[in-house]
């Protein structure tokens, strides 16, 4: 049997400026320890969906105004950005957004904040951090605005573990880095799938290495979902060949 819906997207429509119509009725489903991959090319609307669902559109002047999104079957759309993370939903957001003039480690210790944690447990949630990427325990006292853009999405993602997510929202992870880094980092992805039950609904322009880690995927164009499907079809598929794997 199917896995559970923890995350449903219906029917959504995101207007920015209250004039431009940029998602035009998106719909997608993240099954309970699912890795979602949302693909499609530069301004098919990716980034807006995930932003919809944390809610982060305000800053950037957008609105749903129409359909809806659950977690758990419970409507999120009124939540605050803070009261998500605190129900497992954690956005790593494109570009990373480390903070630039702190350590490694006190860029992991924000991602803590929504969480009211002893001592003890901070050490526990920074060991786990940094059993998943030992990089960043070596470079740990390292200004992250030194560090190298691999470690900069470690400690992206890192810093989103310390919230103790059910599902990260990843955009872009693969962006500007070396295909060897953008496979170690989809290889802890997948890592934290199975291992920590973390689900992720990732937005990727890199349609083949999207694929080869997803469980399924969504194709955006213009705003629209114009395919869907399990990775290992959609792969396949001679039209996503096509138009979506040589891209990048
Ligand atoms: P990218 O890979 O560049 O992030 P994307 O698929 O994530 O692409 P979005 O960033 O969601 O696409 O952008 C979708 C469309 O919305 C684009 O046409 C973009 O120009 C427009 N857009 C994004 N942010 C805003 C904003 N704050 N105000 C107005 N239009 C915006």
């Amino acid at each position: 049997a199917a896995a559970p819906a923890l995350l449903t997207v219906n029917g959504i429509e995101v207007i920015y400026n209250h004039v431009i119509l940029v998602l035009k009725g998106v719909s997608l489903v993240v099954p309970q320890g699912g890795i979602v991959a949302l693909l499609g090319a530069n301004g098919a609307g990716k980034t807006t969906t995930l932003r919809a669902v944390s809610n982060l559109l305000k800053g950037e002047r957008g609105d749903v105004t129409k359909g809806y999104i659950e977690l758990r079957n419970e409507r999120i759309e009124r939540l605050s950005p803070a009261d998500l993370v605190k129900r497992g939903v954690v956005q790593v957001m494109e570009g990373r957004h480390c903070f630039a003039h702190l350590s490694i480690e006190d860029n992991l210790l924000t991602g803590a904040y929504t969480r009211s944690l002893s001592r003890g447990d901070i050490s526990a949630a920074l060991e786990k951090v940094y059993a998943y990427f030992p990089r960043l325990k070596t470079r740990r006292t390292s200004q992250s605005g030194y560090t190298s853009g691999g470690e900069q999405q470690m400690t992206a993602i890192g810093r989103a573990l310390m919230a103790d997510p059910s599902m990260i929202l990843l955009d872009e992870p693969s962006m500007g880095l070396a295909p060897q880094i953008v496979e170690e980092i989809f290889e802890i992805v997948k890592d934290l799938n199975t291992r920590e039950g973390v689900s992720f609904l990732l937005a990727e322009q890199n349609t083949n290495v999207a694929l080869r880690y997803a469980d399924y995927g969504y194709i955006l164009e213009n705003g629209r979902v114009v395919m869907d499907g399990e990775a290992k079809a959609l792969a396949e598929n001679e039209d996503v060949k096509e138009f979506y794997l040589g891209l990048s």
